[in-house]
């Protein structure tokens, strides 16, 4: 007979009296990017860190309680952990940097996102989708800026990634031993664990609720996993995108639905919420049914002020990256929860349509995220015109480029990815403003770094990684039966070389074996005498993509080629602390999506920050990056429908690059062996990307373009049970019964020396009145043919209103020369009406 335990319970050695504010430390995610705390934690055992997989709540469970009677004695360790405390309650208790109206402590930004990736000893996060916000509550921590997140606390989480014998990807599901989290769980005034009930196809799932601290923000998660669940509802916070879409429909609504229950349970009552992709666009309807029931108000009154405090940011290029689900599907798990709130089947499948009437349409999480909000963005300058493209069809009123999706270009949370080394070097060169406030900080003070100095720095980051990227593969090859016996004494690999990251989800479109499309000119590029060249390879497949998995086992197979085998490898297993190796160690970072299909691209960013270049397609952040000089554009040209052309010429361009410029910057060395025209690149990079491509300013820009009027809208249409918002649905009706008797009589221009164009306009409103109607003049270069492109738009005064018609008159600065034009656009105006567009009503002339 086996012995099974009855109960089990973590204990602890007791931390010793000069160590007990180390309990702080490790009960928020602050360590994760003060690279001064995580060192706390590797000084009281660097094996037992790295076992645990830089867990700081699993090391002091785990320590032995000799090594922390050692360290409490000792001076230079506990002054160590006086500096980080005291940095660490300055940081919190900071006056903020950001100070936005409207928002507040109990009244924040909602931030809800599927998943979250703040560090590698949480799984919780597959990609860049969850990088990005977990960068986005590490960025809003460190600008003050009131905000909480609200995810799912998932028990395995994502796969760990294993390759096997064959290169194929084997994916292990581990599961999250939750005591070893910094987790805090809520509960309510008696001390009892609050919940929050989800009405899913008649049952009810019910879930509590636990609180991780990342700086100052808060981050909610819910979780199902509880003994009054059924077997199957316990399993929907089980994996990240795990199962099949009746499961993926029940977490949105569990994230969507319980999320909002679950911040007005805790008594926090978000002015704005922040849809992180579609996947919780289900946030809105439950807002919504929370006014009507609370206001006695329709659907019609309580979505205006919704819709205006809600931002929707859409991260795909491609329409087949979209989550849909069949209209049965959705009747079945909303159709009653919506029947509640007044809408009918049609209505509620209308809303996730971009042609409701359309029959055929399956419903679209996004597309319920963009008509539930009032400020949608893309997340680069062109992938914002990628997305307006994408949705056109759901504005039939408007032109292309008039779809209203902005464009808020993504960061990176740079102190989370910036090396430890590097950092001080910004530390004393930019100043430590680089930290909190990046994008007010000076980076041009990067050219006073002395050019061996920043280049002795960096090639320790490059030579950390071969050693690390060496033995990795080693233990890799030993697992999988085979000998690695590179043609070097010391490994694979070599630290004075060339290096090149590759590192991403594998995708198609991401076109990781593009680089092979000549596998002798590519053997001669890495095998090159004087100039060698290497690769580093890592990434993820998800599990159900088999042609990803197919692509991973391809570059495996080419990498144990003989021409290859020491120059290029594939990482198994990547995750956040991979991805810090490889953007703190390369020289290059390369990355070659099929244009347009990158939205942003993240990593690229993380790299450049760390003195790398980068080397991309001018697709995603790189094409309103790139200038020449500031790194290397692949493929200029683009062949619009032959993609076999596209990746002919990429290709080539990706090897025009490796054989010339790349080379011979690289090593041109003086006489101290620093390359003075690489550092100068490094130097013109860091400076120009370092202000921009960071998460501060990100989050930012969404707090004054999103964020501010979308709280002005949320206070002043909820204000006195909905009066604002009634007496808007009211006149909304109005003008929408009224629109079509709207017409333009007459439409007359004057050349005006100082400022471009005087125009006048006629209109009748018919029924409706001049205050109620909004006209511009739309203008810019117009084509042979009358088409305009490049819009400004010039706002029509209106001036006076004799016999029923209406004259508005206003002056549009033209700047430019050439032919140019300008049309007239009328839309319904209102003095709280948040957005324009969402009507759909609009005249053109
Ligand atoms: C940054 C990051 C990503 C996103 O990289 P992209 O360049 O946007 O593809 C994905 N996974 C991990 C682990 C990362 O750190």
């Amino acid at each position: 007979m086996r012995l099974r335990a009855s109960r089990t319970l973590i204990v602890e050695p007791p931390l010793p009296e000069p160590l007990a504010p180390l309990r702080d430390l490790v009960a928020n995610l602050y360590w994760t990017w003060n690279t001064d705390a995580a060192s706390l934690f590797e000084r009281l055992d660097r094996e037992l860190w790295q076992e645990t997989g830089h867990n700081p709540v699993a090391l002091l469970q785990r320590i032995p309680a000799a090594t922390l009677s050692r360290f409490a004695v000792d001076d230079g360790y506990l002054s160590h952990l006086q500096r980080v405390l005291s940095a660490f309650h300055a940081y919190l208790s900071r006056p903020p940097l950001c100070v936005i109206n409207g928002l507040s402590a109990t009244e924040p930004v909602a931030y809800f996102s599927l998943e979250f990736a703040l560090t590698e000893s949480l799984p919780t996060y597959s990609g860049g989708l969850g990088v990005l916000a977990g960068d986005h509550l590490k960025s809003a921590s460190d600008l003050g800026l009131p905000l909480v997140g609200v995810g799912l606390l998932y028990h395995e989480g994502y796969f760990h990634q294993h390759l096997g014998p064959d290169g194929w990807q084997r994916e292990d599901y581990r599961v999250i031993d939750l005591s070893e989290q910094p987790l805090a769980p809520i509960v309510d005034a008696l001390g009892s664990r609050l919940t929050v009930a989800v009405p899913i196809d008649g049952r009810t799932v019910t879930a509590q609720l636990w609180r991780l601290d990342v700086g100052k923000v808060p981050l909610f998660l819910l979780d199902t996993d509880i003994p009054t669940n059924g077997e199957s509802d316990r399993q929907l916070t089980g994996r990240l995108y795990g199962g099949d879409s009746e499961m993926r429909i029940q977490q949105e609504m569990v994230l969507g639905i319980g999320g909002v229950r679950a911040l007005r349970a805790m008594g926090v009552d978000p002015a704005v919420c922040h849809m992180n992709e579609g996947h919780s666009a289900l946030l809105g309807m439950e807002r919504i049914r929370t006014l009507m029931t609370e206001h006695g108000a329709t659907f019609a009154e309580a979505r205006l002020p919704v819709s205006s405090a809600t931002t929707f940011t859409t991260h795909t290029a491609v329409a087949a990256g979209i989550d849909l689900f069949p209209p049965d599907l959705v009747a079945r798990y909303l159709g009653e929860y919506a029947a509640g709130m007044g809408l009918d089947r049609g209505a509620l499948i209308g809303l996730g349509r971009t042609n409701p009437g359309d029959d055929t349409e399956p419903f679209s999480m996004a597309m319920l995220g963009l008509r539930l909000s009032g400020f949608r963005n893309g997340v680069s300058k062109l992938h914002r015109m990628v997305s307006q493209r994408l949705w056109e069809s759901a504005w039939p009123t408007l032109p292309l480029d008039q779809i209203p999706i902005e464009a808020v270009t993504n960061g990176v949370h740079l102190p989370t990815w910036v090396a430890h080394e590097v950092g001080d070097l910004y530390d004393r060169y930019i100043g430590e403003s680089w930290r909190d406030d990046p994008a007010n900080s000076d980076w041009s003070r990067i050219a006073a770094v002395p050019d061996e100095e920043l280049w002795r720095v960096h090639e320790r980051q490059r030579e950390r990684l071969v050693l690390r990227a060496r033995q990795q593969h080693a233990d890799a090859m030993m697992s999988r039966g085979r000998s690695a016996t590179p043609r070097g004494s010391g490994g694979v690999l070599d630290t004075g070389t060339l290096t090149i990251g590759f590192a991403r989800r594998f995708a198609g479109y991401k076109r990781a074996t593009l680089l092979f499309r000549d596998p002798q000119r590519l053997a001669a590029i890495l095998n090159h005498a004087e100039r060698p060249v290497q690769f580093i390879f890592a990434g993820k497949a998800h599990p159900r993509d088999e042609p990803a998995k197919a692509l991973i086992r391809e570059v495996v197979a080419l990498s144990e080629r003989p021409e290859f085998r020491d120059r290029l490898i594939l990482l198994e297993g990547y995750d956040m602390e991979l991805a810090r190796s490889l953007v703190q160690g390369c020289d290059v970072w390369l990355n070659t999506p099929l244009r347009p299909l990158e939205a942003s691209g993240t990593s690229g960013m993380k790299a450049c920050a760390n003195g790398a270049i980068h080397m991309s397609v001018m697709d995603g952040w790189w094409w309103e990056a790139y200038q020449p000089g500031l790194g290397w554009a692949v493929g200029r040209s683009r062949l619009d429908d032959d993609p076999e052309a596209q990746d002919a010429f990429d290709a080539n361009s990706i090897y025009d690059l490796l054989e010339n410029d790349l080379t011979q910057s690289f090593y041109e060395r003086d006489h101290e062996g620093v390359p003075g025209d690489w550092v100068r690149r490094m130097k013109a990079s860091v400076s120009a990307f370092g202000p921009v491509f960071n998460t501060s300013r990100m989050v930012a820009e969404y707090a004054t373009k999103a964020y501010e009027p979308a709280a002005r809208s949320w206070h002043i249409l909820k204000a006195d049970a909905l009066a604002a918002a009634r007496d808007q649905a009211r006149w909304l009706d109005n003008v929408r019964s009224g629109w079509d008797s709207v017409r333009v009589r007459e439409l007359s221009h004057a050349r005006n020396e100082a400022t471009g164009l005087g125009v006048t306009v006629t209109i009748d409103p018919g029924q409706l009145t001049p205050e109620d109607l909004r006209v511009d003049a739309v203008f810019g270069p117009a084509g042979p043919d009358g088409s305009l492109a490049s819009h400004g738009v010039a706002r029509l005064d209106f001036v006076s209103l004799a016999a029923g018609e209406a004259l508005y008159r206003g002056e549009v600065p033209f700047t430019e020369g050439g032919r140019q034009g300008y049309a007239i656009r009328i839309l319904p105006a209102h003095p709280n009406l948040h957005d324009p567009f969402a009507s759909q009503l609009a005249h053109w002339a």
